[in-house]
């Protein structure tokens, strides 16, 4: 393709893109496809010669976008967001065009210096403690393992780095029963073995008993194990419940443990003044992350991560070959130290049009409406003899069920919330999902599209009450 074609191509696109958000409503926003209806309409080999490009993006209307699930569907209120905005596509356009490596400093200082300085502006925006330097890496789950290898380094004097486990570690690494799996995938990688993950009980409200935590840490040192590390969470995917982080922090504090808060989804709403009740504690933290790709309107992957030891956390992925030495003469940030990938897109710059078009005022607003949202929706569910909150809500997940109340029989209930489930979602106009709490099937309202309206919500509760109806 030559430049004179791609200009002509991309005008199309952005309209083809300023369309699809215009109607993405009208879109079923689940996939209706069964399993291998796309890959049965692809080609098994490449082509041969080189393809028209009309007849490339035909394809992609007819073959792919019906396969697509529409995550940006003001009516998606399944698993957790991943919002976008329209100044956030227009930074990946650039960050495409540009298709900068962004590794080191050198490699584009303009990338390095732009994420000290939005890493800088989140931290600000958030409230975190003036002690934290950030870095954005690709997923929560990359910076948790960060986390995790930081602390075993730091706590063997960088001697698993140098000689690997012995075998007589015996490290122990505690979460609460509702923590993301990525921290149990993480505890694997690292080396630690899943059997060396404690999963502390939770209260009913769903957040982890720190008394449980503490008794377990303490048994643990008198049975010859070497505890390390806690990830308590603010705001559990299941139910965004909020881990008591004050009284955790000090468990941490008393017994030398590496305190890492992972708020991948609710982190976002701690730009509210009012919403740092969740981050009250948070100056024990040693490490912090959040997604502003999930719930800070800018595209997937921007995940902000916070050290309260950059050095360590650079003294534990630093390596320099010859071929990746460079000569500034003064210290500059070379972000491949600073994580796993050595390869980095430039993924500070959506982040930094999006927090500038919106302005703190604009993203408080947003998220303030979708926690409002939420809130109207939970005291409608409260204020229905027919449905009961499973839940309390928090933010702007609504964990609830079908329960009229002549039905006593939980697994009668559990099957009747599958079924309804299952209905809602087939009529393509919403997307839930659902988790189960307490052992009961709970149907998960998550509010947080950037397009959603209380309209929206509204026509949702209203299908999801017909449904109920009609079984
Ligand atoms: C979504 C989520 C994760 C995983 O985030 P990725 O960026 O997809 O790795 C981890 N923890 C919590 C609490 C989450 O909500």
């Amino acid at each position: 393709m030559d430049i004179s074609e791609f200009r002509r191509q991309a005008h199309e696109l952005v309209d083809w893109m300023a369309n699809y958000l215009e109607n993405v409503r009208e879109m079923p926003v689940k996939s209706e496809c069964e399993p291998g209806d796309i890959l049965e309409k692809l080609p098994d080999s490449p082509p041969e010669k080189p393809e028209e490009f009309s007849q490339i993006f035909a394809d992609f209307e007819s073959i792919i976008l019906p396969g697509i699930t529409h995550w940006q569907h003001p009516s998606f209120f399944a698993y957790f967001p991943a919002n976008s905005s329209p100044p956030s596509l227009l930074g990946e356009m650039l960050t495409s065009t540009l298709a900068a490596q962004c590794m080191s400093w050198q490699t584009s200082p303009a990338a390095a210096e732009l994420e000290e300085c939005v890493t800088s502006w989140l931290k600000q925006m958030l409230d975190l403690p003036e002690l934290l330097t950030g870095v954005i890496q690709d997923t929560a789950s990359t910076a948790t393992l960060c986390a995790l290898l930081t602390a075993r380094e730091t706590r063997t004097g960088f001697q698993i780095n140098e000689k690997g486990f012995d075998g007589k570690e015996s490290f122990t690494i505690y979460c609460s029963a509702e923590t993301h799996s990525s921290i149990e995938k993480d505890v694997r990688i690292a080396g630690f073995g899943k059997n060396s993950l404690r999963k502390i009980a939770v209260d009913n409200e769903y957040a982890m008993i720190p008394e449980n935590l503490e008794r377990a840490i303490e048994h643990d040192k008198k049975s010859g194990f070497n505890p390390l590390c806690v990830v308590a969470t603010i705001g559990t995917t299941g139910s965004t419940a909020v881990d008591p982080l004050r009284k955790i922090g000090e468990i941490c504090d008393r017994h030398s443990l590496w305190l890492h808060v992972d708020a991948a989804f609710s982190g976002s709403a701690l730009i509210l003044p009012e919403m740092r009740w969740m981050s009250d504690g948070m100056e024990y933290a040693d490490s912090f992350v959040f997604n502003p790709h999930k719930w800070m309107l800018t595209n997937f992957d921007c995940s902000a991560y916070f050290v309260r030891d950059p050095k360590a956390l650079v003294q534990t992925f630093e390596i320099l070959p010859e071929y990746l030495k460079t000569s500034e003469g003064q210290p500059v940030k070379n972000y491949r130290d600073w994580g796993i990938q050595l390869g980095r897109r430039f993924r500070a710059l959506k982040l930094w049009f999006v927090i500038r078009s919106y302005g703190l005022e604009g993203l408080r607003a947003v998220i303030r409406g979708h926690i409002e949202l939420a809130q109207n929706l939970a005291s409608k569910i409260e204020s229905d003899d027919n449905f009961e909150l499973l839940a309390p809500v928090p933010v702007s997940l609504v964990c609830f069920r079908y329960h009229p109340s002549k039905i006593k029989d939980e697994s009668i209930l559990d099957e009747l919330n599958e079924a309804l489930l299952d209905r809602i979602n087939k009529t393509g106009k919403v997307f839930l999902t659902h988790t189960r709490l307490s052992g009961r099937f709970t149907i998960r309202m998550s509010i947080a599209q950037t397009q959603v309206t209380s309209k929206d919500v509204g026509a949702a509760w209203a299908l999801i009450k017909k449904t109920a109806k009609s079984l």
